[in-house]
């Protein structure tokens, strides 16, 4: 029986959001959150982009020290044999790559004007999945970029191209959220039967059916005899109306009527860092968590009207799915409301030992206090607001990785 991963893509479609960014240190915190709570794997990055370089080297650098483990760190890039070659040449540790490239006519047509024709599109991705594979990969996904809005004979060929090269997945993005539950059901079914290859399902949010969609292209694979692997991002950021929310999917895969016994996760996963791992990347993205959004928004669990009230106190089953305790909420939240001391790029050691203090961390001697000082500063600099405990503790216990993340000296 077929098992649905997830793979979250906070740090690649989530960062190249329009108006949204995240700085290096945010992105690292978001890996070993999504860590934590056992996703399988994080597209963590641009291999091709320089100023992503160190940031790369860093965090497969902390999966080597077993910070980021077992999580599987991805790169993103072109399927065209250039970017898999420099992804290498700047990254030469990177074991796992998805290759991107456009498969519809519209896309073809559209985008690259002439220049490339659906034969093009197929030599292309195969030709970047041998390198890959020549250069030391360790997986290859292949992606169908607009696969929604691609005839279904035409992504077989693709996927069985990819496939007669050693592909290790092919990823369904439904780019522009064109797809329905139905719809994206039947194609990821027939792709899975025809292919044989597991397949991915990168929904989009245009309307409003990325999680949706998600539940749907999963049952397809899995009924179509493979595994799935579903993308997410956290509090569903991503490019325009945003991709498949990670807490929203873990939900609806695992609670929603009769799913999770035919189509259950391939592993647990630990639900009550949800609203940890949200509220750090509402606060990381400075954009607000919904009110309603599911198990992790201020109103999921709060009831107002006579009967809601009356019957949620009388048995939480009557007006809740799931209990908040389950989401790793409950605990009163501690806000200050008198003097606050801030670690920031112009702090001094007087005040930065007293934040270190509260958080029961000491140094063994002024010197070490003053190096990670120091880092906090640039960490500030670099992401413009102040740093939360657990950067701060993470500066503190690995300084010598924060210093590569926060070195920015543009690259030759
Ligand atoms: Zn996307």
């Amino acid at each position: 029986m077929g098992r649905i991963y997830l793979l979250d893509v906070t740090n690649r479609d989530g960062v190249q959001t329009a108006k949204l960014g995240l700085s290096k240190i945010e992105k690292t915190l978001i890996n070993i959150y999504l860590n934590e709570m056992g996703v399988f794997q994080s597209e963590f990055g641009f291999p091709t982009t320089r100023h992503e370089t160190r940031y790369l080297t860093a965090n497969l650098e902390l999966a080597e020290m077993g910070v980021l483990q077992p999580i599987r760190l991805q790169g993103w890039m072109r399927a065209i044999i250039g970017d898999v070659e420099t992804a290498f040449k700047l990254v030469p540790n990177l074991r796992h790559l998805n290759l991107s490239i456009s498969t519809s006519d519209q896309m073809i047509d559209g985008k690259f004007l002439g220049r490339k024709t659906r034969d093009h599109i197929i030599s292309d991705m195969v030709e970047a999945v041998d390198a890959a594979w020549a250069l030391g990969a360790e997986s290859v996904g292949a992606n169908a970029e607009d696969a929604s809005r691609t005839g279904l004979d035409f992504l077989v060929k693709f996927g069985l191209a990819a496939k007669e090269h050693g592909a290790t997945r092919l990823r369904y993005c439904d780019t522009l959220g064109y797809d329905n539950p139905f719809s994206i059901y039947q194609a990821v079914k027939a792709l899975a039967e025809k292919v044989g290859l597991p397949i991915e399902l990168h929904c989009h949010g245009d309307l409003g059916m990325a999680v949706a969609n998600s539940l749907a292209g999963a049952k397809g694979a899995i009924d179509g005899g493979q595994d799935a692997y579903v993308n997410t991002t956290v509090n569903g950021i991503g490019e325009r109306a945003g991709n498949a929310d990670l807490v929203a999917f873990v939900l609806a895969a695992s609670k929603s009527k009769d799913f999770a016994e035919k189509y259950p996760l391939a592993s647990a996963v630990d639900l009550t860092q949800a609203s940890k791992i949200a509220e750090f990347a509402s606060y990381a993205f400075g954009v607000p968590i919904p009110i309603n959004q599911p198990g992790v928004g201020a109103n999921a669990f709060a009831h107002a009207s006579g009967i809601h009230a009356d019957g949620v106190l009388k048995d939480p089953d009557n007006y809740e799915l799931y209990g908040f305790e389950e989401l790793g909420r409950g605990e009163p939240k501690f806000v200050e409301t008198g003097r606050e001391i801030i670690a920031g790029q112009y702090s001094g050691i007087s005040g930065f030992s007293h934040v270190m203090g509260k958080m029961e961390v000491s140094f063994a001697s002024a010197e070490e206090a003053n190096e990670i000082l120091e880092l906090v500063r640039y960490a500030n600099v670099e992401s413009q607001k102040p740093l939360v405990e657990d950067e701060l503790l993470f500066i503190a216990k690995y300084p010598d990785i924060a210093r590569k993340l926060l070195t920015l000296t543009p690259l030759e």
